[in-house]
């Protein structure tokens, strides 16, 4: 057993002051089985190091945003010279011109853009501004898909499909969790069906273009046409929450990789280059909704700060590199079919979904393509693996529902190792 005496004595400490012993729910090791999550002290490219000295092949990578391994030189030099030149203006900037034009290349349905602080912001305007634009109150989504933490998103599948949403949280009004509709993701009917009894008061559709919140699932052909044709049909909006797939498969948006179109998109994680940062943007009238230009109010004190835009550009132009999703591509299926062979060798049924570099693996004999077939995944024997893992010094998130990312870090050696760890923790599963 690796010796994690500090991180327990942290753990303690912490659940003394910080609520939980953590800043976000999903670092808690409830999921899997309890007890103090690992502290980490130190990361660099592929690789954590905790408190206890003990070193881990990363593959959590901050939940996403990591794409470019810890610390990368290019991005670290970015920060630094923000931070040497004042980290918040409380003005424009040159940078958040070029970041802007940078964004709207690569994904040009964003016609016009607004930098915020966080996934959860950006998603949370869309809907303001599509309930704005539309004059309308309803949102559809898709069950399991999360949205970050505002009121409006926060409603779990009811059962059934397109049943009204039911608050996933206490603390939100039912008031608002009714104006939520909630259809299961790859299910043309059920949508259709929700669109023909909700549409006309429906302001928008939110939808992960690919679903990065019960693992990885692709839309099935066209789903998404479908989707976009219904919608508009009705007269309102299909909002892309692209805060995990942007930049993520290709130097773009999931949209343009599958080359279907939104009208609004919200975008994080990635584009911060790890520091803090979300974005919305979309069809240039719709957008005009937004203040000082039209009557939906969005603001923020640290929005478009130089530090989280100056390194969002510099993670950018590492991604715009050659050969980085081609490279994305190769580690990804290297590791898939490695670990696949290992569940074959072992006995374990498995279900791994895979796009490029992002990968969900599921403890279940059959396919995942929406949030049902997500939750049959055994999460006792996933819990076991978690546990199996890091004690092999691979780290991945302690949820069955996380994908694991893999970084331009990341290397052939990194992979290697990884299959021969998996392979030891499928024989003792
Ligand atoms: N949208 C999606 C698809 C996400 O995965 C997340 C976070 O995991 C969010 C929105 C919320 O982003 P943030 O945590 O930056 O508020």
């Amino acid at each position: 057993m690796k010796n994690r005496e500090r991180s327990a004595q942290l753990h303690e400490q912490a659940m003394d002051v910080i609520l939980g012993g953590v800043n976000s729910p999903s670092r808690s090791f409830k999921a899997v089985g309890g007890g103090a999550p690992v502290s980490m002290e130190r990361a660099q490219g592929a690789y954590f190091w905790d408190v206890d000295g003990n070193q881990y092949i990363d593959y959590l990578a901050a939940y996403g945003p990591i794409i470019t391994g810890h610390a990368h030189p290019h991005v670290t030099q970015a920060i630094t010279e923000a931070a040497a030149n004042g980290t918040l203006y409380g003005t424009p900037t040159p940078w958040e011109i070029t970041f802007a034009n940078m964004i709207r290349k690569a994904i040009p349905s964003m016609e016009r853009i607004r930098f915020n602080n966080s996934g959860t912001e950006a998603v949370m305007t869309c809907i303001r501004v599509a309930r704005a634009y539309t004059n309308r109150i309803k949102v559809i989504k898709f069950a399991g898909c999360y949205h970050g933490h505002s009121d409006l998103v926060l409603v779990a599948a009811g059962s059934g499909p397109s049943t009204l949403g039911i608050p996933d949280s206490a603390g939100i009004p039912q008031s608002i969790a009714n104006e939520v509709i909630t259809v299961p993701f790859n299910d043309k009917q059920a949508f259709a069906d929700a669109i023909e009894k909700w549409g006309s008061e429906t302001a928008c559709v939110l939808v992960e273009p690919i679903v990065g919140n019960f693992g990885i699932v692709e839309p099935e052909p066209g789903f998404l046409e479908e989707v976009n044709r219904l919608t508009h049909a009705a007269g309102a909006l299909v909002v892309y929450d692209e805060v995990i797939t942007a930049f993520r498969f290709c130097y773009g948006g999931a949209q343009n990789l599958l080359g279907v179109e939104p009208d609004l998109t919200a975008l994080g994680k990635i584009i911060g280059g790890g520091l803090p940062i979300g974005a919305y943007g979309g069809r240039r009238e719709i957008m005009e909704q937004v203040a000082p230009l039209g009557p939906a109010y969005q603001a923020g004190t640290m929005a478009g700060n130089p530090a989280s835009i100056r390194a969002g550009i510099a993670c950018l132009e590492v991604l715009s590199q050659p050969g980085v999703y081609e490279e994305f591509e190769r580690l990804g299926e290297m590791l898939a079919a490695g670990i696949r062979e290992a569940a074959q060798k072992h006995g374990v049924k498995i279900q791994l979904n895979r796009v490029k570099g992002a990968m969900a693996v599921y403890f279940i004999d059959e396919p995942v393509y929406d949030y049902d077939t997500a939750q049959k995944a055994d999460s006792e024997v996933f819990a076991r693996f978690f546990r199996l893992l890091l004690e092999e010094g691979i780290c991945i998130a302690p949820s069955k529902y996380e994908a694991w990312f893999i970084t331009t870090a990341h290397t052939e050696q990194d992979i290697v190792k990884t299959i021969a760890a998996v392979d030891r923790c499928f024989a003792a599963l």
